[in-house]
């Protein structure tokens, strides 16, 4: 019989329909690897325990499950537990899918490494002295390892697509307002949604139709009817159109990620895409706008972290001393920039200098998009510029901001986008493409994604083995 951990979700629900395979045969095939890898790795927070259908997903820290902790990698949730599970992981919960553990991830899901959790690094899967890429670090690096079979992310500026690259996995984002927040720690709420990343797109898609969709407890979730995982794929998508920008947008950019963006164009014709190269220029500012707009936010999100209403509490004579020992001792050094950042561009004086800026111009490139897709239905970039890069490599925070210059425009705008794996660089890491798409196209982009993925034929060598 094939290797469990081979089968798509579907299947492997078939499987245990028909008798063939038990919820606890499936269980332990994933803790025993898990048993493996997660030494290795450090991708768990808190590890899940056996129930229901057995098939183990991974749950970002960031995202609530009841009566398991939710630390968001940080000091000051350090020993905070869950009192309610957020929509998407209780609707999850209701199919009868097992927790496979709590993820790691930057602190408050801010940084591009994983590096800033309070909980150690994750390592990447495919090079143990590299970052899976973050924040959704933990998520990705579980999935590409086989320790679960699917996870949940959240994706702010990049976090659920740029680890998946990373990985080798498929990292999916959809539109803005798709999935419910509720149960989402806020980071940036006008930029966060909650995210899938799989090991093939079929399973992205599996969990999007059961996690998607209005919820009332959620204001910003779209009443539009969510699709149902057979009607996606029944979809026959044979001609369709593609944007692409000039390579001068793709300056800095390694050699091997180009060719590989090249050879991916090629591919999308083949495969009957029309494509038309675009000037994407006007995309060049969304680093310094999402800085802008994303630490505001956060900033402000941040605030209910007092030492009174969650987690640590410094012991202090007075008030004002216990929020400043409390701030200073749970907070790590770049959720304090991000805030001291983002109180700064929303203060007064500089308001209009900089956050009226940033707002600006995320609608008007919101605006320049929405005219761009009248000429095509999809537009295809890199997901990183370069491959996973060695722990410890990015001192500089400006760098790692920079990690995110293909991914930040499509939360400024609240788009879908997927990155899935493409080829291996020479050194054996993990190169990942991107395709955006227009508001709430997802079943085309994600069809769209599954023919590529049956071109392609990405091997993940990592989960063949370990079973024994
Ligand atoms: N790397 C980006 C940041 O640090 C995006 C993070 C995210 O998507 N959560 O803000």
């Amino acid at each position: 019989m094939t290797e469990i951990g081979l089968f798509n979700l579907s299947e492997l629900l078939k499987l245990q329909k028909k008798g063939e395979l038990t919820p606890s045969q499936i269980w332990e095939y994933y803790f025993k690897r898990r048993q493996k890898w997660e030494p290795k790795l450090n991708a768990f927070i808190k590890e899940g325990k056996f129930s229901g259908n057995g098939i183990p997903i991974g749950v970002k820290d960031n995202i609530t499950v009841e009566g398991y902790p939710t630390t968001c990698g940080s000091r000051i949730l350090k020993d905070y537990i869950a009192p309610y599970s957020a929509t998407a992981w209780e609707r999850l919960e209701k199919k009868g899918f097992a927790l496979g553990g709590k993820t790691n991830l930057d602190e408050f899901a801010m940084g591009s490494s994983t590096e800033y959790s309070a909980f150690g690094p994750t390592r990447n899967p495919w090079d143990l002295s590299r970052v899976p890429g973050g924040s959704s670090g933990g998520s990705a690096a579980a999935v590409a390892a086989g320790m679960v079979k699917v996870a949940l992310g959240s994706d702010t500026g990049g976090s659920v697509r740029q680890p998946s690259a990373f990985c080798g996995v498929v990292g999916f984002k959809p539109t803005y307002g798709r999935i419910s927040r509720y149960g989402l720690v806020a980071f940036a709420s006008s930029l966060d949604q909650i995210g899938i990343i799989s090991t093939n797109v079929k399973d992205a898609a599996f969990v999007f139709s059961i996690i998607a969709g209005d919820d009332p407890r959620d204001s910003t979730t779209t009443s539009l009817s969510v699709p149902l995982y057979e009607e996606i794929f029944s979809e026959d998508l044979t001609s369709f159109t593609f944007l692409y920008p000039d390579d001068s947008f793709c300056y800095g950019v390694s050699e091997e990620i180009l060719s590989s963006y090249h050879s991916f164009i090629k591919l999308l014709k083949k495969l009957g895409g029309k494509g038309k190269k675009v000037d994407l220029s006007f995309l060049e500012n969304s680093i310094e706008a999402y800085y802008i707009v994303a630490t505001a936010e956060a900033s402000s999100n941040l605030a209910r972290y007092d030492g009174v209403k969650y987690g640590l509490r410094e012991k202090a004579e007075e008030l004002f001393e216990m929020y400043f020992k409390t701030r200073t001792a749970g907070f790590g050094d770049e959720v304090k920039r991000r805030i001291l950042l983002g109180t700064f561009v929303l203060s007064s004086g500089y308001y209009d200098d900089y956050y009226g800026k940033g707002v600006a111009y995320r609608a008007f490139i919101s605006e320049k998009l929405r005219e761009l897709f009248k000429e095509g239905e999809f537009i295809v970039l890199p997901t990183t510029p370069d491959v996973a890069f060695e722990i410890g490599k990015k001192q500089d925070p400006i760098s790692m901001y920079l990690e995110d210059r293909f991914t930040v425009f499509v939360n400024l705008a609240g788009l879908p986008a997927i990155s899935i794996p493409f080829t291996l660089s020479k050194g054996g890491l993990p190169i990942g493409v991107q395709i955006v798409s227009k508001w709430y196209n997802e079943n085309r982009m994600l069809v769209l994604s599954d023919r590529l993925e049956g071109e392609i034929l990405f091997e993940n060598k990592l989960l063949k083995g370990g079973e024994k």
